[in-house]
């Protein structure tokens, strides 16, 4: 294998394999080892006092330091981060226990800044919408249509918040557009739906990547976890953070995502396929009255598939017009769960405007007919069957078409 210093080379594939695995062999071992030491032997006063300092202060550790303490550092953490800030393209990652954990912490670290006004486009993942429009962490928020964000900037303005695809809408924004207005000011893009596989932020200028990697990294449904992608000097901000406010990712949970990166593009490419089938079938529905899925024709006017999306994954929103119907098709799926989460191997349906999206003000909320689907790697066919009947369900009418001829 690799020395540390050693980058994996190669395509996105490869590096998905094999990125953050240096130095295993030299070990004796093939796959990461987990430690779970809350804490580590000093090798002298004096070196442990130094190596506190280092990580506290958001260091990384060097060759022969002491770890010191886990909520300072942890190698399995560590091999992670290196992995996920190698396939976005950044020059580091810092992991957290979760989503929300890696987001409070860039907020903390705005407010920290003296610069605790965040511009944000709507529409958000609606625990991060809820964070901001409470200002429970000292923030305070401008909610800017994604062409206007350049007015709404201020002398405190720290951060911009969007995310692309959205949720649950999947409306696309513009990163690179949003980064020329924001001229100074880090824009922090939510990366969670697109994963790194089919969108790089990083790449069009975004200085914070934020992906809840309990959705499409880990990929199963069995893990936690959050990682923000930037540049050195946000993430040694960031891992003093974390040493200091405590939401780390845990060495199992670490375990889980790394090796849940190793297959990220096979199944967001296997899922994202199924997704654009199904899309095309459901619109044939009488039941729906739109599908939104930024693959279908009309739904990516700014022209970002292909130039910053490379693909448009495999989450689904439909709106089937009221809240009723909803209701009946969410509780009409069989094989797709009814759950909230995404990005896993098993498909799920969620009502948006109840779950995810109940503390988002009205007038921001989505509309009550719309249910987010995430699909998964089951096979088209069976899931074309399931939804079909739950909108037959949806409708409590007669049943309109068979799943074939509606497939046609
Ligand atoms: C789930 C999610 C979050 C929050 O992540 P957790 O891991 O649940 O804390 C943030 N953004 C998006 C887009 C999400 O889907």
């Amino acid at each position: 294998m690799t020395e540390p210093s050693d980058m994996p080379i190669g395509r996105l594939e490869t590096r998905a394999v094999h990125a953050g695995m240096e130095g295993l062999a030299e070990a004796g071992s093939h796959v990461p080892p987990i430690d779970l030491s809350t804490t580590n032997p000093l090798p002298s006063v004096e070196a442990g006092g130094d190596s506190y300092e280092n990580l506290a202060t958001g260091g990384t550790l060097g060759p022969g330091d002491s770890a010191v303490y886990q909520r300072l550092w942890q190698p399995g953490v560590a091999r992670f981060e290196r992995a996920l800030a190698d396939l976005e393209g950044t020059e580091e990652s810092v992991a957290f226990a979760t989503g929300m954990a890696a987001l409070s912490a860039c907020l903390m670290a705005a407010v920290a800044a003296k610069t605790p006004h965040i511009v944000a486009v709507r529409p958000l993942y609606g625990g991060t919408d809820h964070v901001l429009d409470t200002g429970l962490l000292g923030t305070s928020v401008t909610w800017a249509p994604a062409d206007a964000i350049g007015r709404a900037i201020r002398d405190d303005t720290g951060l911009v918040v969007l995310e692309t695809p959205a949720n649950p809408t999947l409306e696309l924004v513009d990163i690179a557009d949003a980064v020329r207005q924001a001229g100074s000011v880090p824009v922090l893009v939510d990366n969670t739906f697109a994963s790194p596989v089919l969108q790089r932020p990083a790449e069009h200028g975004a200085r914070l990547v934020l992906h809840s990697a309990t959705k499409y990294l880990g990929g199963h449904g069995d893990v936690m976890g959050g990682v923000v992608a930037t540049d050195d000097e946000w993430a040694t901000r960031l891992r003093s953070l974390r040493a200091l406010t405590g939401g780390l990712l845990h060495p199992f949970a670490a375990y889980l995502l790394h090796r849940g990166l190793r297959t990220l593009p096979i199944r967001v490419r296997a899922q994202q396929e199924t997704a654009g089938e199904l899309a095309r079938r459901l619109q044939h529905h009488p039941a729906v009255q739109r599908v939104m899925y930024p693959g279908l024709p009309g739904q990516d006017p700014l022209g970002l598939l292909g130039r910053q999306l490379e693909g448009p994954g495999s989450l689904i929103s439909i709106d089937l017009g009221d809240y009723d119907s909803a209701v009946r098709f969410t509780q009409g799926c069989r094989l797709v769960s009814h759950a909230v989460s995404l990005g896993g191997v098993d498909s799920l349906v969620q009502h948006p405007a109840s779950l995810t999206h109940r503390p988002v003000a009205s007038d921001a909320k989505p509309h009550a007919g719309v249910v987010r689907l995430s699909i998964g790697l089951e096979h088209v066919d069976d899931l074309t069957a399931d939804l079909m009947a739950a909108l037959d369900a949806a409708t409590a009418g007669p049943r309109p078409a068979t799943p074939e001829a509606l497939a046609r």
